[in-house]
């Protein structure tokens, strides 16, 4: 039986009357508490979940109905701007910040009455692929704790695969909310660049980062993405989303370089999903190319570093971050502000950054890594994908590694190959599970599409979902039974 998902689930009990918000609403904190091992979260923000709560069911009490995700208790992930509540990036530079503005997204989550339910754990600054640097320690893998849920939104995963959230809001500015959910059996979404807010998204590389949504089914994230798919004016690289008019016959490619490097397991598992893919849209998968790809890894670097080393420029203790107490001059202060602040992870970055824009390899690094994304974002939209409608590919090469697996930071960036495309293109993709591995870990499939054709994306997903019976979905009431169940 394919699910309508969890969000339409709740709300139905909710107007049934077969539980009131406040008490649902606390059956998720209690279960929050209960699986604490997870390291969901970071802060749990009890009062604002409990209060909003309330004006649910005082709506409820009144005969109204609820509106989309009103009532439905999901996370933000930690460097997602909340007014009055800690947003710390996951990083002992922001130990303790209180931001005294609000997020775009979570404005919206606020005006709909969605009871937040905590900061979700994360990778310090979003950087990482594992959610092991983040300042309290890594989130678990539901499905096996000894294993990472993959990052950097590995919190807001492993809190919904194991339903101590309805759904989640991460970022994405290199695969960081599609590897986590494939890695935890959630579908994941990396909407079109500019079609979410990042206003209040603490930047990492402001020109790939992208705000997403992780749930436990396509009817849920595409829920969540229309709400949330809205033109701010604030935002100079917003822009209103063009209204759908429904697709016709579906093409698939696949193109090859996407799979080299990828596990046996992952292969096959992708294998079987084409060959779904085939039967769900009638049309044999088209075989395209994209030689571009071997040159994504080395460009997303190169950019990411560059704008992390600029974006973390405000991390000073004078603008943010808390001052040195004992230096001997300006420049002393900052290098203790920051050597004691930032990790190890988010160090190299700054560094990598810093010296890719320096005066001498401006051009041999920023320069030219600049003009390959544009040629990249040029080739894949007006050759690889002109035939076709989407990309099939693996979401990661692997799947989820044992927590405190010693990747030397070359191995981990190399994880990240199938992911980083779709944000130096800003394109859409949406990471749907397709099976298990011989550990009974989760297996993602990536599917790519045109810009703004992210409501395209969820009917094909939901339609392999359908056809594969749910059968790779998280269950309902989270792995193992762990969270609450309805
Ligand atoms: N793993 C990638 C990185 O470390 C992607 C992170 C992200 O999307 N925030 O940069």
């Amino acid at each position: 039986m394919a699910k309508n998902g969890r969000i339409k689930a709740i709300q139905t009990a909710l107007e049934s009357g077969k539980t009131s918000c406040t008490e649902l609403t606390r059956q998720y904190l209690d279960a929050i508490r209960k699986n604490e091992s997870l390291n969901a979260y970071i802060s749990i923000t009890d009062e604002t979940a409990i209060e909003t709560a309330g004006i649910v069911d005082a709506k409820l009490a009144r005969g109204e109905k609820l509106s989309a995700l009103e009532g439905v208790p999901f996370s933000l992930k930690d460097n997602i701007s909340t007014t009055g509540l800690e947003t710390s990036c996951a990083s002992e530079m922001l130990n303790g910040y209180k931001p005294s503005y609000d997020a775009f997204v979570w404005d919206i989550f606020k005006s709909a009455n969605a009871p937040l339910l905590g900061k979700a754990n994360m990778d310090e600054f979003a950087m990482g692929s594992t959610c092991e640097t983040s300042r309290t320690g890594g989130a678990k893998n539901p499905y096996n704790t000894e294993y990472v849920p993959g990052g950097s939104s590995g919190g807001s995963a492993s809190a919904v695969a194991a339903n101590i959230a309805a759904y989640s809001i991460g970022s994405d500015t290199g695969g960081s909310v599609r590897q986590p959910a494939s890695f935890c059996g959630l579908v994941g979404l990396k909407p079109t660049y500019g079609a979410v807010s990042r206003r209040g998204l603490i930047a990492y590389a402001s020109s790939l980062d992208q705000i997403g949504v992780l749930a436990q089914s396509t009817a849920d994230c595409a829920e969540v993405f229309r709400k949330i798919a809205v033109h701010d004016a604030l935002d100079m690289t917003s822009t209103p989303f063009p209204a759908y008019e429904g697709g016709n016959a579906i093409k698939i490619g696949v193109a090859e370089e996407f799979f080299t490097g990828a596990s046996a397991d992952v292969y096959s598992a992708l294998q079987n999903t084409i060959r779904v893919m085939e039967q769900i849209t009638g049309n044999t998968v088209e075989i395209v190319k994209f030689p571009l790809l071997k040159y994504a890894l080395p460009v997303y670097y190169i950019i990411a570093c560059a704008e992390a080393s600029s974006n973390l420029g405000r991390y000073d203790g004078i603008r943010y971050g808390r001052p040195a107490e004992a230096y001997e001059d300006i420049d002393d202060a900052i290098s203790r502000v920051r050597s004691a602040g930032f990790g190890t992870e988010v160090q190299r970055r700054i560094l990598l950054g810093a010296y890719v824009l320096s005066s001498g390899f401006f051009d041999a690094y920023y320069v030219k890594a600049r003009e390959l994304k544009q040629i990249m974002t040029y080739k894949l939209v007006n050759e690889t994908l002109a035939g076709v409608d989407f990309l099939i590919t693996p979401t990661a090469p692997a799947t989820a590694l044992k927590f405190g697996a010693k990747m030397s930071p070359v191995e981990m960036y190399l994880t990240d190959i199938c992911t980083v495309t779709v944000n130096l293109t800003g394109l859409p993709a949406v990471s749907v599970p397709c099976g298990f591995d011989r550990n009974g870990m989760p297996i993602g499939a990536q599917i790519i599409g045109k810009r703004y054709s992210d409501f395209r994306l969820f009917e094909l997903a939901s339609k392999f979902e359908q056809a594969t019976d749910s059968e790779f979905l998280t269950p309902l009431n989270g792995v193992n039974g762990m969270g609450v169940s309805l």
